[in-house]
């Protein structure tokens, strides 16, 4: 599994050991992201931010699909920037219906939500 750089608990500070990974410095632990869904499992390169995977669950709506891709995509930046980036390029749709989010791209391109069946408008 993934692992770039580590992280330790130091009495409730974490200390965090970066390493290069395809686009910046970050920690990436993919089996603490995968199992131990209340640990650390990323810190971006800009910040001592550090998330864990229910983190990501929370980010994407409890979506779990989502959370992994989002998960697979951090490679530098805040979850949240990179979520926001695929919303601003239509690869991530918010339902209006139900507010579920429609992984849009990815060739899958639904056009209607596959949760509650709503037309979906890029
Ligand atoms: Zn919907």
């Amino acid at each position: 599994m993934l692992k770039i750089g580590s992280i330790e608990d130091n009495d409730g500070e974490y200390v965090i050991h970066r390493e290069f990974y395809r686009q910046g410095m970050i920690f990436k632990d993919e089996e603490a992201y995968k199992f131990h869904k209340d640990q650390p499992c990323y810190s971006p390169e800009l910040s001592d931010s550090v998330y864990t995977g229910n983190d990501f669950l929370e980010l994407c709506n409890c979506q779990q699909d989502l959370a992994d891709e989002l998960f697979e995509g951090v490679d530098w930046q805040h979850p949240e920037s990179l979520k926001e980036d695929w919303f601003a390029n239509g690869e991530w749709v918010e339902c209006e219906g139900c507010g579920k989010i429609i992984n849009y791209g990815d060739g899958c391109n639904d056009t209607k939500c596959p949760n509650c069946g709503k037309a979906v408008e890029v």
